[in-house]
């Protein structure tokens, strides 16, 4: 009996996506452990959260905070996108320690490169090698629903060719961006997902494996009405400031680079009050924090994060956008609305349960398992 484990994380899946469609496969797999509504990390954008989650840690300790870096000493702006980033030791990293032989699959090959570190295996639906392209089909377009299909099918095919025992796996969240939870769409997406993970998990249960599964998500998704642009608000008011949208990545098709969350960088330290002042009485901000707050409450590294933490009311958006305000209609996330997520693990009589109210802390539950 081989013991494996594959984690996954669909990209953007608010619980509310998995109530709308007939998910019978991962329904079953939280009957038999736990399918439970807990907390991403906030901010909540996507690479914070897949570092939080394949490492186990808050930002704090793993030092993403953004998916994309102000650097103020320079002006420079980087994707926080490759793993030299990363300060701490990741599950594919222990788990080859340990001896298991381990896999990343992504659907953008941006969080390939961020998470590859230690995966002895390791590709994107964006450049897969040829043997999978012969094996399955060349992948669908990145923005599109059935690319996330493909590589749950890649997933199977690679685990039963390359015996890997722990598996990590990330789709990309164009799906829930455009549609919401009960659109055809989406349904057809999440059944899709469900479907070919059950095929997978049956086949390595026939052949006499156990397979541990842990499913989760990076944030959720919500619908977003009006966009603002924090850097002209302080503007109009004489604070000159850099506005860093944290969402911001280089797949802008379904979002725009507009997220519910940002950090502001001030260009003179000491308008921190008037900034404060002023973000605290402007429309759609929810809540404002200093460098320390943010860093005390939402456990973040303050050497990574601007002055100010903004996050946005549910319907609201920031990002560079023309005018102080504008209406818009798309779905985004990256506030304080789009953190429940959804966290479903296959494991019966594992004690700890009362740990998992955050997506990261199923790692700890992975290895412990592992080394069981
Ligand atoms: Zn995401």
């Amino acid at each position: 009996m081989v013991k494996r484990v594959i984690v996954l994380c669909i990209d953007g899946c608010g619980p509310e996506y998995l109530q709308s469609s007939k998910v019978t496969f991962i329904e079953r797999l939280g009957k038999k452990g736990c399918f439970l509504t807990g907390n991403s990390i906030i901010p909540s954008v996507t690479n914070v959260n897949v570092v939080s989650i394949i490492t186990g840690k808050y930002p704090k300790e793993h030092g993403i905070t953004t998916n994309y870096y102000f650097e103020r000493e320079t002006g420079r702006t980087v994707y926080m996108e490759t793993s030299h980033f990363i300060k701490t030791s990741t599950l594919l990293e222990k788990g080859t320690k340990i001896g298991l032989k381990t896999g990343l699959l992504t659907s953008k090959d941006k969080l390939r490169t961020l998470l590859n570190r230690g995966a002895e295996i390791s590709f994107s639906a964006e450049n897969p090698p040829a043997w999978i392209k012969k094996q399955l089909s060349i992948p669908p377009p990145i923005y599109s629903i059935d690319v996330n299909i493909w590589l749950i099918k890649a997933l199977r095919e690679t685990i039963l060719k390359e015996d890997l025992t722990l598996t990590f796996a990330v789709t990309t969240d164009y799906a829930m961006h455009k549609y919401p939870p009960k659109a055809e769409e989406s349904k057809r997406h999440m059944e899709g997902i469900d479907s070919e993970l059950g095929k997978t998990v049956e086949i390595l249960e026939r052949q006499g494996d156990e397979v541990l599964v842990c499913i989760t998500a990076d944030h959720g998704m919500s619908k977003k009405e009006r966009a603002i642009n924090l850097e002209t608000v302080l503007k109009t008011h004489n604070v000159s400031a850099t506005m860093n949208p944290i969402i911001a990545d280089r797949y802008v098709v379904h979002h725009r680079n507009l997220g519910g969350a940002a950090y502001i960088y001030l260009h003179n330290i000491e308008d921190d009050q008037k900034c404060l002042k002023i973000l605290e009485n402007t429309e759609g901000v929810e809540l404002i924090l200093s460098r320390n707050q943010a860093s005390t409450i939402f456990c973040l590294d303050k050497m990574r994060i601007g002055d100010f933490l903004v996050l946005g009311k549910k319907n609201y958006v920031f990002g560079l956008v023309e005018h102080e305000m504008v209406d818009v209609s798309l779905r985004s996330h990256g506030s304080m609305h789009e953190q429940k997520v959804p966290i479903i693990m296959n494991l019966p009589k594992f004690k700890p349960l009362g740990q998992l109210s955050k997506n990261k802390d199923l790692a700890s539950h992975i290895m412990s398992w592992c080394t069981d």
